[in-house]
């Protein structure tokens, strides 16, 4: 197979491995010993400087070359030359790449396929950066200021696949109740009899007419994240709405005609005690008592990551997370009604995230390769330095 070493790729002349997308805007220093090159921040500006090196590379075939051509982009991290520069402290004259205007961007992805994690689905973006500063996300500070793509240019694109049918409209934005123009999106998407599906949504923005385009578009179900089962965790998260607010507008979904609501919480959140934890089967409760629908929750637990604001808070300990989530499982099965329910995610995939979004420049290569055994080695083995991969990130400009 190929190598997943930059360096081994060299000598065996496998080939150029590229990086973009969400994890470059928040630790690229991950693919220190993987990648060729990552492109920082959002790809556009840089595509045209990429894509001509590339194509030149193809002709001259050397590898030196095209890394040394890359990196005159100042938003291309090309390992191979910038890790020793990094880990030696020099400076990189690095910089995350944003879009000022997004009239320009190609802002929809088509997925033709049924069996698509997305099914048949035009995804079509609203927004880039997120104007809220939740304490454990890392978009406010990682993915550049809030820059939204104008209702002409949303509809346009929903407007070339309009006669293809079963093919609904899935809105990409951070939060899709904070594009300035959502309501008359939703009432063109209407007139036009497309179906349309947002990703989680902020219980607080939640409106009639939401749900309305929902229920049109034959989805009964709604997913929203409490985060947390009580208002004191959850106002420390940055969300500040209360639990009378989230039952309030879970009645108005269910008198709309919403069946289900799929709650996302999260355990071990910093000053959490177990009294926090049994708020969240509490709130469910609630919710389906009050409001009649059936409550599907999902809990993880919380993964402090680079840039976010709670970032260097100390991850749960495993031995704590297993206490909380035994507790929680004793109470779903045994103390709510039939209609609550809940799923826990895995907290060894929790813990093998943790580490690998905090790793730096000095570890960034994965010398057993990218399978399950190399990998939950890494968590046994990493104790990651977050200030030391701040320091690092620093240095690339982030
Ligand atoms: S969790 Fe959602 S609303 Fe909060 S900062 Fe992140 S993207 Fe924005």
């Amino acid at each position: 197979g190929i190598s997943t070493d930059w360096h081994e790729r060299e000598i065996r002349e496998d080939p150029v491995f590229g990086i973009g997308g969400a994890l470059s805007y928040i630790n690229p220093l991950i693919f220190s010993g993987i990648a060729d090159y990552v492109v920082l921040g959002d790809g556009e500006p840089v595509l045209g400087h990429l894509v001509g090196e590339c194509r030149k590379y193809l002709s001259h075939g050397d590898r030196r070359k095209l890394w040394e051509n890359l990196s005159e982009h100042p938003s291309i991290f090309v390992p191979p030359l910038h890790r020793d520069m990094i880990l030696s402290g020099k400076d990189v004259a690095r910089k995350k790449s944003f879009v000022s205007d997004m009239e320009g961007v190609r802002g929809k992805s088509l997925w033709v396929c049924e069996d698509s994690v997305f099914g048949k689905t035009v995804l079509v973006e609203l927004q880039r950066g997120c104007r809220r500063n939740c304490s454990y996300c890392t978009i406010p500070s990682s993915f550049g200021p809030v820059r939204t793509r104008s209702l002409d240019k949303v509809i346009e694109d929903i407007d070339t696949v309009k006669d293809s049918e079963n093919l609904q409209v899935g809105l990409v934005t951070p939060e899709a109740g904070d594009y300035p123009h959502i309501l008359k999106l939703l009432e063109y998407l209407s007139f036009s009899g497309q179906a349309v599906s947002f990703a989680s949504l902020r219980v607080d923005n939640l409106s009639e007419e939401m749900v309305e385009a929902l229920v049109r578009s034959r989805r009964y179900s709604l997913t929203v994240a409490p985060e947390a089962g009580n208002d004191r965790l959850r106002f420390s998260c940055g969300k500040i709405f209360k639990n009378d607010l989230i039952l309030e507008k879970l009645s108005m979904a269910s008198r709309i005609g919403v069946t289900q609501v799929k709650l996302y919480f999260m355990a071990g959140l910093p000053g959490e005690e177990m009294d926090d934890v049994d708020s969240i089967p509490e709130l469910c409760r609630e919710i389906h008592f009050h409001t009649g629908l059936k409550v599907r929750a999902s809990i993880g637990l919380f993964v402090p990551k680079p840039m976010s604001r709670w970032g260097m808070e100390q991850i749960c300990p495993p031995d704590e997370i297993k206490a909380r989530f035994r507790r929680l499982k004793r109470t779903f099965a045994k103390g709510l009604p039939r209609g609550c329910s809940a799923s826990f995610h895995n907290e060894g995939e929790s813990f093998l995230e943790h580490s690998i979004s905090w790793f730096s420049a000095s570890n960034g290569s994965l010398p057993g390769g990218l399978n399950r055994r190399a990998l939950s080695a890494i968590i046994k083995e990493y104790v990651p330095d977050k200030q030391f991969v701040r320091e690092q990130l620093e240095i690339l400009g982030f």
